[in-house]
């Protein structure tokens, strides 16, 4: 295409919305612009790295025995309520009615429609094991739109569901789509990890999602220095520290009227956090639910909300409630005569001696608490693990770095074919529940994330393979004929060899023109300039600082080059 006939919209300054480098670089180089918070639309730049990763997307699911369908993105409510998820999901769902005052949502997932499609088509045994896939756009309503379409409010997912007549054929399926992921996120230049995941309910390992390592990224994920154990800090089992054995003191209460943070209790009573446990109240779908950790942990609410049985609204009780458990202000709650519907007591505290808690009372605190004779409470492995504690495989020790999820496989089980009745025949004539996985992959994520990975001061560094277009070819100078034709002439050959070239005809210094390449990343570049006259021009790697010159007639073969090197063919 020429240049002089697109929408190039490629801005100078910075945009002051932008937080990190994708979204700049994205608004920068012209891939898309927004419409309201968490909303975008795509730009022809950004709809062609889109279509790029799609087909990368669609080739590995096809290869993987998978086939491609397309729901419909407006589901009413009847299957949500048929799963029970219309209530559970909560405010991420968008809602809507028809004029008759039925309700529909905007899908945020597709569980639903797919078990309802395998349950009106799928008959019998014979035709499994199936995988259905769709490249759609998702809605979610989400609490905190951010960071352009890293996580946005509509977006496109690459969302499959596989259905098996049992355990093992579901491990198949898990399996292929494992190895999927893997050449996806390599042929797309992007480096992910797989990393164990929670599973919620279901339990067992039976959710991974694959991570990028960012700084911005709004996961912690595990990693042992010494094995190669990763998991997503929701899911990594602490280890807890077991106390020193010490003799038992006397309970006392004590009146520390100033001090209620941790910090301020540390001062108070000149010993460390790991004196005191820690009495966190957290409103959970309208349960109160107090969770004690040692006073230097962190609670994790997703291994909370998976001993409650899986909550949908997890929050910090708010005043009222505080007040209503403890009869205290905030700051005094403590697990000796609170009032709440479940007290969740982490491994840990039950090995402290003589720590120090809340009293639920305004102003005052227990010391020489102990666990067993003082309270009691429902204990399990509630928190955080922690930079420098033991890997759960190996021993050795773990350590912690941010990260995004841009894929997430995970056996269903029949939890949906149970709650939907979609169940299929058998070989010896019996009804049975179809055993499902789902995997998806956020497109519009994965774009974001690999200009995340691959970008310097100028702009973005597509890799070849997900490239909006792989040449631009640059005249120096429009109004000189000769330098025209030569780039007409490498224009029309790279085209004809299915090159997706572009070239800069626009009326602009050749500087801009590099500016806007070097942006928009396009992976080479030929410049057409006055080296015409010896039969030569410069050809530049966008991945590379220097710039070659080379014969007009070697162009082609060095363009082929580059592409064996991806291992990409033409
Ligand atoms: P997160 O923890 O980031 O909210 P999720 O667990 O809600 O993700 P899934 O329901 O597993 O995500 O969705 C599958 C994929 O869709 C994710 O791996 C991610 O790549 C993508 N995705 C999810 N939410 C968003 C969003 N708001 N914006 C862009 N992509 C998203
Ligand atoms: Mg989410």
């Amino acid at each position: 295409m020429k240049m002089s006939n697109m929408l190039i919209s490629t801005l100078r300054e910075v945009p002051a919305e932008a937080e990190i480098e994708s979204h700049k670089l994205m608004l920068r180089a012209g891939m898309m612009r927004k419409m309201a918070a968490g909303v975008y639309n795509y730009m022809p730049l950004g709809l062609k790295v889109l279509k790029n990763i799609e087909d990368v997307v669609r080739e590995e699911m096809n290869a993987a025995g998978a086939q491609e369908f397309l729901a419909s993105a407006m589901i009413p409510a009847e299957l949500w309520q048929e799963s029970g998820r219309w209530d559970a999901y909560g405010a991420e769902m968008f809602r809507l009615k028809d004029r008759n005052q039925r309700d529909f949502c905007l899908g945020p997932t597709h569980e639903e429609v797919f078990t309802d499609i395998a349950r009106n088509e799928i008959k019998s045994y014979k035709q499994l094991p199936l995988n259905l896939y769709q490249i759609q756009t998702k809605y979610r309503d989400e609490r905190r739109p951010r960071f352009g379409i890293m996580r946005s409010r509509e977006f496109i997912m690459k969302d499959a569901y596989s259905f098996d007549k049992d355990e093992a054929g579901l491990d198949v399926s898990f399996n292929k789509m494992h190895a999927a992921y893997v050449s996806i996120f390599n042929r797309c230049g992007l480096d992910a990890k797989c990393v164990e995941a929670d599973s919620g309910a279901i339990g067992g390992s039976n959710s991974a999602e694959f991570m990028v390592k960012s700084e911005v990224g709004e996961d912690d994920i595990v990693f042992c220095t010494a094995c190669d154990y990763a998991a997503n800090i929701e899911k990594a089992p602490s280890t807890p520290d077991m106390g020193e054995k010490e003799e038992l003191k006397e309970l006392r209460k004590t009146e520390t009227p100033n001090a209620r943070t941790i910090e301020e209790l540390v001062n108070f009573f000149n010993c460390s956090k790991k004196n005191f446990a820690k009495t966190l109240l957290f409103n959970v779908d309208g349960k109160v639910i107090a969770v004690m950790v040692r006073g230097d942990r962190e609670v994790n609410e997703t291994k909370v909300s998976n001993v409650l049985g899986g909550a949908v609204e997890f929050e910090m009780a708010d005043e009222e409630m505080v007040r209503k458990a403890t009869g205290a202000a905030i700051g005094f709650a403590g697990p000796i005569g609170i009032k709440v519907d479940e007290l969740l007591v982490d491994t840990e505290v039950v090995n402290m001696y003589n720590f120090i808690v809340g009293a639920n009372e305004t102003g005052y605190h227990f010391e020489n608490v102990n666990y067993g004779r003082d309270f009691e409470g429902k204990v399990g492995d509630y928190r955080n693990i922690t930079i420098g504690e033991k890997c759960p495989h190996c021993g050795e020790e773990i350590t912690i770095s941010r990260g995004t999820e841009v894929g997430h496989i995970f056996k269903l089980g029949t939890k949906y074919s149970e709650s939907m009745n979609a169940n299929f025949i058998d070989e010896d004539g019996k009804s049975r529940p179809f055993m499902m996985g789902c995997y998806g992959i956020g497109i519009t994520r994965t774009m974001a994330s690999i200009i995340e990975q691959h970008h310097d001061d100028n702009g973005i560094v597509w890799p070849l393979s997900v490239a909006p277009y792989h040449v631009t070819v640059i005249p120096v100078n429009i109004k000189d004929e000769n330098q025209m034709k030569i780039a007409e002439e490498i224009y029309g050959k790279l085209k004809k060899m299915g090159v997706d070239v572009i070239m800069d005809d626009r009326n602009e210094r050749a500087g801009v023109k590099f500016k806007d390449a070097d942006l928009m990343g396009v992976p080479m570049r030929i410049t057409v300039g006055k080296k015409i006259v010896d039969g030569e021009v410069e050809f530049k790697l966008r991945n590379e600082a220097d710039t070659e010159v080379i014969a007009i007639e070697t162009v082609a073969s060095r363009v082929e080059e580059i592409f064996a090197k991806n291992n990409l063919s033409l």
